[in-house]
C-alpha cells in the first residue's frame, strides 16, 4: 500500500472520529468521549498528513515541519492549560482567527505556486478555471474569518468597546463589497492576476472587521459561534485546493455545526439568522439607556439573606457571568445542599447565553457537582418563577433585564430573559451598579422585591453559608 492510499484510509477514519466527536460533545454525560474520539481524530489525520508529506520533501523541510508541529503543539498545550474558564471565549475566537489567515496562505500559496506570480498558469481549461475559483473563494472567506475573529477576540477581551459600529449605511456598505467580491471572482477565474487577489484580499479583510465590529455586545455570542461555522469553510475551501479530502470533511463538519449553534443560539435570542448572517444586526433598537433614572436601589445584608432562605419554601438560583468570575460555582453548591437538607425547594435556571461561552454555566455547576436534575433551561422554569419565594441571582445581568421584555426601545429589546422580577423577592450579587455586558442598566435592580447584596459573589455566598 503507498504512502496516499494508507493516508486515505487513515482520513475515512479520521472523519468518522470527527462524526463521533461531535455526537459526544452534544450532552454532558458524552462530552469527555467526545473529546477523546476528537483528540484521536486529530492526532490520526496529523500524522497520516505528515506521512504523505515527508515522501515529497527534503530532509530540511521535513525537520521545518517537525518543528512547526512540536511548538504548535507545546503553545497549544500551554494556552489550553493556563486559560480561565472566563477567558475561553476569547481564546477560541484568537484560534478562529488562525484558521482563517491559514486559509489566505494556503490560497495565495495556491496562486504563487501554480499561476505563479507571472501569470503563467500550469493549469489548463476547466482546470485552471476550477483552480482559480478556489484561490479566489478561499482567500475571501479566509480574510473575512482573520479580521472577524480579531475583532471578536479584542472585544470579548474587553480591548476594545462592545458597543456596535454604526457607519452609515452599513448593509449598503456589505452588500456592496459581496457585490464587489462577485464581479472580482468571475474577473479573476477569467484572467487570473496578482491585482485582482490582492484586492478581494483587502476587500474581505475590510467586511470581516465590519461585519463583526457592527454587531453589538449583548449578541456576541451568535457572533462567536457564527465565526466557528465561518473558519470551518474557510478550512473545507482550503482542502478543496490542497487536494485534502479531510480538510474538506472537517471543515464541512465545522462550518454547518457551527452554522447550526448560530442558528440555536439566534432562536435562544430570537433574532433572524439571515440578519446575523448580514451582521450588525444587534443595533436596531435605541441606544444603551445607563442614564435613565429608575429610582434608588435598595441593599441587604448577607444575614438577612440567610434569613430570607430559612423561611423560603422555594428557591431558585439564576447564575450569570459574575458567578464564573468570582469562581462561586463550589460555594452556590454548598447553598444549594445546605438548604435542599433543610427541606427548601431549590432549583436552577440557566439561561441560553449566560456567562461567556454556550453552556458555560451548565459547565460550572457540573464541575461543582450539581446535580443535573435541579439545574433547568430557562423555558423550563420561567413560568414557575412567579410562584418562588426567593430568586438568587449570582453574578447575572443582562439575562434577567426587565427592559428586554418590557422596553421595545432597548438595544436588548425582544431577547427573552429569565423572569425573575415576578418572583416574590429577588436578591442580586453583584459588585456595583456596573451594567452587564450589553452595556445596558437593569430595572430590575430598582423593584420593589428587589434587594442588592454588593461584593465578590463568591465571598457572599460564603458569608450566607456561615449565617446559615
Ligand atoms: P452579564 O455580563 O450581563 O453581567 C455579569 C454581571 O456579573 C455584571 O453585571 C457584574 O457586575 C457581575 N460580576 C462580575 N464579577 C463579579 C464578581 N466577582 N462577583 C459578583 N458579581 C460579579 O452576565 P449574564 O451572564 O447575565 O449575561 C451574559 C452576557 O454576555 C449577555 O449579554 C450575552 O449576550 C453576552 N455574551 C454571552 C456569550 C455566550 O456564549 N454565553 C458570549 C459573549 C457574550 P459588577 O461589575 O457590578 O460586579
Amino acid at each position: 500500500m503507498t504512502a496516499v492510499s494508507a493516508a486515505s484510509a487513515a482520513y475515512i477514519v479520521a472523519g468518522l472520529l470527527f462524526i463521533l466527536s461531535l455526537a459526544g460533545l452534544s450532552k454532558h454525560e458524552t462530552a469527555k468521549a467526545g473529546n477523546a474520539y476528537g483528540i484521536a481524530g486529530m492526532a490520526l489525520a496529523l500524522a497520516a498528513t505528515v506521512g504523505v508529506v515527508a515522501e515529497d520533501i527534503s530532509a530540511i523541510g521535513l525537520t521545518l515541519l517537525v518543528v512547526a508541529v512540536v511548538v504548535g503543539a507545546a503553545i497549544g498545550i500551554w494556552r489550553a492549560r493556563v486559560v480561565e474558564m472566563t477567558g475561553m471565549p476569547e481564546l477560541i475566537a484568537l484560534l478562529h482567527s488562525f484558521v482563517g489567515l491559514a486559509a489566505v496562505l494556503v490560497g495565495w500559496n495556491g496562486y504563487l505556486s501554480v499561476e505563479g506570480a507571472d501569470g503563467g498558469s500550469s493549469l489548463t481549461g476547466a482546470e485552471a478555471g476550477i483552480h482559480s475559483g478556489e484561490v479566489v473563494i478561499g482567500v475571501f472567506i479566509g480574510a473575512v474569518t482573520f479580521t472577524g475573529s480579531i475583532v471578536a477576540f479584542l472585544k470579548l477581551s474587553a480591548r476594545i468597546k462592545s458597543n456596535p459600529l454604526m457607519l452609515p449605511g452599513r448593509n449598503w456598505l456589505n452588500l456592496g463589497a459581496l457585490a464587489l467580491f462577485a464581479v472580482l471572482t468571475v474577473v479573476f477565474v477569467v484572467e487570473p492576476n496578482l491585482l485582482v487577489l490582492s484586492v478581494v484580499t483587502a476587500l474581505a479583510l475590510a467586511l470581516g472587521w465590519h461585519l463583526v465590529a457592527s454587531i453589538g455586545g449583548g449578541d456576541m455570542p451568535v457572533v462567536v459561534s457564527m465565526l466557528n461555522s465561518y473558519s470551518g469553510w474557510a478550512a473545507a475551501a482550503s482542502g478543496f485546493l490542497l487536494g485534502n479530502d479531510l480538510l474538506i470533511i472537517t471543515g464541512a463538519l465545522v462550518g454547518s455545526s457551527g452554522a447550526y449553534l448560530s442558528y440555536i443560539m439566534c432562536k435562544a435570542m430570537n433574532r433572524s439568522f439571515l440578519s446575523v448572517i448580514a451582521g450588525g444586526f444587534g443595533n436596531e433598537g435605541g441606544a444603551a439607556s445607563s442614564d435613565v433614572d429608575y429610582g434608588e436601589h435598595t441593599e441587604i445584608g448577607a444575614d438577612e439573606v440567610a434569613e430570607l432562605l430559612r423561611d423560603a419554601e422555594t428557591v431558585v438560583i439564576t447564575p450569570g457571568y459574575g458567578m464564573a468570575v468570582a469562581q462561586a460555582q463550589g460555594a452556590v453548591a454548598d447553598l444549594t445542599r445546605k438548604l435542599a437538607d433543610r427541606g427548601v425547594d431549590v432549583r436552577f435556571g440557566i439561561h441560553p447565553v449566560a456567562g461567556r461561552l454556550p453552556g458555560h454555566m451548565n459547565v460550572l455547576l457540573a464541575e461543582a457537582k450539581v446535580p443535573y436534575d435541579v439545574v433547568l433551561e430557562m423555558d423550563e422554569i420561567n413560568d414557575d418563577l412567579a410562584a418562588t419565594s426567593v430568586v438568587l441571582v449570582i453574578g447575572a445581568n443582562d439575562t434577567v433585564n426587565p427592559a428586554a421584555a418590557e422596553d421595545p426601545s432597548s438595544p436588548i429589546a425582544g431577547m427573552p430573559v429569565l423572569r425573575v422580577w415576578e418572583a416574590e423577592r429577588v436578591v442580586v450579587f453583584k459588585r456595583s451598579m456596573n451594567t452587564g455586558y450589553a452595556g445596558v442598566q437593569n430595572p430590575l435592580f430598582f423593584r420593589e422585591n428587589s434587594r442588592m447584596l454588593f461584593g465578590d459573589a463568591r465571598e457572599r455566598v460564603e458569608d450566607i453559608l456561615r449565617a446559615l
